[in-house]
Formats: structure tokens, sequence, C-alpha cells
């Protein structure tokens, strides 16, 4: 009897041992693993991914994106990741490619399933005419990379990440559909209020530090007549500074704003020469503590935008 006994817990271990062997994935179902460049993109890819993806950005949303330091813990972010999500034209290129390179990720190789290079659904702006090179210093030899910033963008890279996620996951593509369709309703609506808000500065003058904002400026009407660097990412040079608070004076230009990342000694004197404002907006989700998603990006910049605008009128 005792015998016997032994034999039947003996056999109930066996298969209670076989079924956490085997059907691991029924307590945890395999998600999808995404790493984006930027945190922007990471906020659109979690809109339409929902909790089918594990999604990590690899840079932060206060860092200059065309200059981010690479850290050992993004080798192996990328080392394991099903998808890379990339602003392209050239954003990343002094950082990114010798990462992917080094992963040894052969998902995420620039010919690989898991590469997704989101410019490719963007309206860009600034497309050179003739020939620019980084040789020269722009850091814009493609178009202007920074088109995230126009919602009407970030409508179309959510509908192209969806699109990539179903392709990867068929068995989720319906979900992340519906997610997108979710995703647009909300900003549509998000983007009405917006447009009310900013209705009242339509045609308003500004000067930014870097060519950050032409996607923002062109949906809400703004009009950008100058820029604190001579050229995309070539530093200020007194010269250009006395050309641009003489144009500033001119057109009664009150409001420079500058990205989190920039000295601001230049656009503050630049402020002062011209009894104008400067304006610290932020590009990218997590660029402060609050604006936790794509949506709050919004919110947060505008809000800042409109009540400068009303303080210089
Ligand atoms: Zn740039």
């Amino acid at each position: 009897m005792k015998s016997y006994l032994r034999v039947r817990s003996l056999a109930l271990i066996i298969v209670l041992l076989c079924a956490a062997l085997c059907f691991p994935a029924v307590a945890a179902p395999k998600k999808l693993k995404v790493v984006t460049t930027l945190t922007d993109l990471a906020s659109l890819a979690q809109e339409v991914g929902g909790d089918k993806i594990d999604v990590e950005p690899l840079a932060k949303g206060y860092q200059d994106p065309h200059f981010v330091e690479p850290k050992p813990s993004f080798l192996l972010k990328l080392r394991n990741t099903d998808l890379l999500i990339l602003v392209g034209l050239d954003l990343e290129i002094g950082w990114l490619p010798p990462l992917i390179t080094q992963s040894g990720n052969g998902k995420i190789q620039p010919a690989g399933q898991g590469y997704l290079d989101a410019s490719q659904f963007a309206q860009i702006l600034e497309i050179p005419q003739g020939k620019v090179t980084r040789a020269e210093g722009d850091v814009h030899p493609l178009g202007n990379p920074h088109y995230w910033l126009d919602p009407n963008n970030g409508r179309r890279i959510a509908r192209g990440i969806a699109n990539k996620l179903g392709e990867l996951d068929p068995p989720d593509a319906a979900y992340f559909q519906q997610r997108y369709q979710d995703f647009e309703k909300r900003l549509l609506e998000a983007e009405k209020r917006w447009d009310a808000e900013m209705a009242a500065y339509r045609g308003r003058k500004i000067v930014t530090y870097h060519r950050s904002w032409p996607n923002f400026a062109e949906h809400f009407g703004l009009d950008v007549i100058g820029y604190v660097e001579p050229r995309p990412g070539i530093p200020p040079t007194p010269s250009h500074t006395i050309e641009l608070v003489n144009l500033m004076k001119r057109e009664n230009v009150k409001i420079v704003l500058v990205e989190p990342y920039f000295d601001l000694k230049t656009p503050n004197s630049i402020a002062s020469m011209t009894g104008g404002k400067v304006v610290q907006m932020m590009p990218s989700v997590g660029g402060k503590p609050e604006i936790t998603d794509y949506f709050k990006l919004f919110d947060y910049d505008i809000n800042l935008l409109k009540q400068a605008l009303d303080q210089v009128k």
C-alpha cells in the first residue's frame, strides 16, 4: 500500500514537471520585442502594440537625437529585439549604424524584416535641392528628420507600425489594426482641440534654434523666419547672430524656441537684444517627466507656446 502511494505521487510529480516544462507559454504569452531610437516612436508603437509588445526606446527624450552617446545597454536591447524602428533621414547616422552591426541580430539589419525606417510613412519637408552632404556640417542632408512633430505624421507612422507588427505577428494583426483605429480616433479628437487652441496664433512669426519645428509650424500655421544655427548642426556664429537680431527687430519677432539640449547663452543674448523671450519647447516624449506620451507632448508644447505668444503680444 505504502509503495503504491509512493509510485502514485512520483507519477504526479512527473506529470506536473512535464506540464511546467512543456507549456510555459500558457502562463506568459510571448510578446514581440520592439526597440525604437526615440521615445516618440516608442509612444506610437505602444499605442498600436498594446500588451502584445514590449517596447523600449534607446535615447532619452531630453537628449539631442543627432548625437546620442551609445551605452552598453543599447547593444543588449538590440541583440534581443524582433523589431527596430528608427527615424531615418540620417538623423541617427552618428551613433546607430555601428550598434546595429555589432548587435549581430540579423532581423534588424537594414535589409531585415525587423528594420523599420519610419520616414517612409511621413510627409518630409525641406528636402534639399542639389547635393548636400554632412561633410559641410549639415545634419539634414536628406530632408528634415523632425517630422513626428506634426500629428498627421504621427497618424501615418502609427499606421505603418501597426502594419509591420501584423506582418511579424500575423495572429495578432487584427488586434494591431483595432488599436490603430482607436488611436486614430483619439488623435483626431485631440487635434481638433489643439487646432482650436492655436487658431488665434496663425501667422505669428517665431525664430527657432535648430530646424526642429517645420512640421509643427506648418501644421499650426506658424511662420519660422530664422534660426540661431547658421545651418542645421552648426553652432551659432557672431555674424549670423547679428543678422538674426536685425531680422527679428525688422519683423518684430519676439520668440526664440530652444530645444532642451542647446546652450542658452546665445538665445538669451538674442532675447535681450530684441526684447524677446526664450521658450524651451520639448521636441520629444519624456523631455519633461509629465510628457509621458505622444498626446502629452503636444499638450505641453502648445500650452507653453500660447503663454509665451500672449506675453509678447
Ligand atoms: Zn535636426
